[in-house]
């Protein structure tokens, strides 16, 4: 590295963008590397503030604010992608900042994000811009029905999504309440995947072993490792990953979700949808890597050298513990049930109050096989419901 990319060393100060269970992880990770952490967020009831050095709230609007918080940090980065760019680049004028504007906005817009990477001759989901009922039916004729179709801005756990199984169901989509759409071929998938990498500013990337995600309502729920896919799969996978974050530029952690499908006997992929910070699926390198993937945010960032991503142990998983799992009146769920699980450990993210389909924390194991750790995972989840 030139001296212009000299790391930032343990002791200096990170700045993390947003305060939810992915910041608070990443400042775990990175108090354990000897860093202090400043967290910029709404309130200071978020997850992150609990951990960090100091926190400074207001709306991440608030030029004020984003001064009062860019002041005091030597490199800052960010945990999810919906914060406004100009935040950003706000912060980008205090310190470096990583990922920068022009990726936020980019993975920002569903649209701008595909065209993007389709146009960097990678391979994504079909997909069209559409913008009433009449131009779905066209989607649908092209693609072949079912579609689905999804707000290009702010989706995540499958909001702002319709699977349309015919023209008329076209009919009942809010197109004026949703802002614009898009229209992508619907993927008879026989796995998801996702591929996570890290990328420095020099450009060094590295990537995970391919985690396998299976999704219940369209929220992840089971991450397992290694995936069950062919080692050239796993190959394409991790290259495909490596050209996404190229070609967005991306400094600091890229996540690429992905559908592999079986055509004529191979493994074909496609990426779903790209985000540039932690990922939930990634959770399972925490138990299960070498090296985390919020240590190796922070390693990404500050330029240090990328840690070893192989897994510790034969197979690793990790499930997800939604808000589902609270009683209605708030009682929690049975910990000490679950904890009673050899091998099992257990993330919980502070949040206060339990709603339906709320990521509250997850448990992850590692084992000799993928049976072993599903099964012991399952086991635990079980034994929290009273
Ligand atoms: P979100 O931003 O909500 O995560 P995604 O685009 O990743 O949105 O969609 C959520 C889930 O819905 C995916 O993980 C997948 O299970 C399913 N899904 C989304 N798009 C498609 C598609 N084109 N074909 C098949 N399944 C899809
Ligand atoms: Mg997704």
């Amino acid at each position: 590295m030139n001296s212009t990319h000299a790391p930032i060393l343990p002791g200096s100060t990170i700045g993390m963008v947003g305060g939810g269970q992915l910041g608070r992880m990443f400042a775990m990770a990175a108090a354990k590397l000897g860093y202090r952490v400043g967290v910029f967020c709404g309130s200071s009831d978020e997850p992150a503030a609990d951990v960090a050095s100091f926190t400074v709230c207001g709306p991440l609007e608030d030029h004020s604010a984003i001064e009062a918080f860019a002041d005091r940090c030597d490199v800052i980065t960010l945990e999810f992608e919906n914060i406004p760019a100009e935040t950003i680049a706000a912060c980008g004028r205090h310190a470096p900042t990583y990922p920068d504007a022009s990726v936020l906005a980019t993975a920002q817009d569903r649209l701008l994000e595909k065209s993007t990477l389709r146009d960097a001759g990678l391979p994504v989901t079909p997909f069209m811009p559409v913008h009433n009922a009449d131009e779905a039916c066209k989607a649908g004729e092209s693609f072949g029905w079912p579609i689905i179709v999804k707000t290009q801005r702010s989706g995540y756990d499958g909001k702002g999504q319709h699977r349309l199984e015919n023209p008329e169901q076209a009919a009942n989509v809010d197109w004026e309440g949703g802002g614009d759409w898009i229209a992508e071929a619907m993927i008879d998938f026989e796995r998801e995947v996702s591929v996570l990498v890290a990328r420095r500013v020099d450009g060094q990337c590295q990537t995970f072993p391919v985690f396998e995600n299976d999704h219940q309502n369209h929220i992840l729920d089971l991450t397992t490792l290694p995936a069950n896919i062919s080692t050239e799969t796993e190959t394409k996978a991790r290259q495909i990953a490596i050209e996404a974050t190229r070609c967005l530029d991306v400094v600091g952690l890229l996540c690429v979700e992905m559908f592999v499908q079986k055509q004529n006997g191979e493994q074909r992929i496609y990426i779903n949808e790209v985000a540039p910070r932690p990922h939930n699926s990634g959770h399972v390198t925490i138990e299960g890597c070498h090296t985390s993937q919020f240590e190796q945010h922070v390693r990404a960032i500050c330029g240090l050298p990328l840690g070893e991503t192989g897994l510790v142990a034969p197979a690793a998983g990790m499930i997800n513990l939604l808000g589902d799992l609270w009683g209605e009146d708030g009682t929690q769920p049975d910990w000490p049930a679950a904890l009673s699980v050899g091998g099992v450990s257990l993330h919980l993210y502070g949040k206060h109050a339990a709603r339906v389909g709320r990521k509250m924390g997850h448990m992850s194991a590692v084992g000799e096989s993928l049976d072993d750790v599903t099964a012991r995972l399952q086991k635990a989840r079980k034994l929290l419901q009273r």
